[in-house]
């Protein structure tokens, strides 16, 4: 399983976070909910998303997309911002030809939050983080 290592925002200490596990992940030092930032691809995506115990923001990317660069830090920050309640996934378009399908992604940047693997709301293009919040306020309120 692959996992990436996370400095926490609220004490700096390095843990290393799993793509998929139940719960959220928490700092090993200070207990804080750390931001959960995962890769996923056509292999992995149940695993990482339909399992997963908290709601999704996927962000259809791809390295030539000059909007997904922009988008990209707004999403970190959500991901602290709401640490503990969401998990962002990052889904490269070009290596993903069957989500691509799937989702029907045409334009990218492209964002959708997906409960247990649903797609409930949906955001194409970039935007800012005033902007980003609202639209995840609303999606989580809806689910
Ligand atoms: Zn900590």
């Amino acid at each position: 399983m692959s996992s990436k290592v996370t400095a926490c925002p609220s004490c700096g200490k390095k843990n290393r976070i799993p793509a998929s596990a139940a719960g959220t992940p928490r700092c090993a030092a200070c207990k804080a909910p750390l931001p959960w930032v995962v890769e996923a691809g056509d292999g992995s995506w149940g695993d990482v998303t339909e399992q997963a115990t908290v709601p999704v923001v996927a962000d259809f990317w791809a390295e030539w997309c000059g909007p997904c660069r922009m988008v990209s830090p707004v999403l970190e920050q959500l991901a602290t911002e709401y640490a503990g309640r969401i998990k962002v996934v990052k889904v490269n378009v070009d290596q993903s030809p069957a989500l691509s399908q799937r989702f029907k992604v045409q334009s990218i940047p492209m964002l959708g939050v997906f409960d247990g693997g649903r797609m409930v709301s949906q955001q194409v293009g970039a935007a800012g983080i005033d902007h980003m919040r609202r639209w995840l306020d609303g999606a989580l309120a809806a689910i």
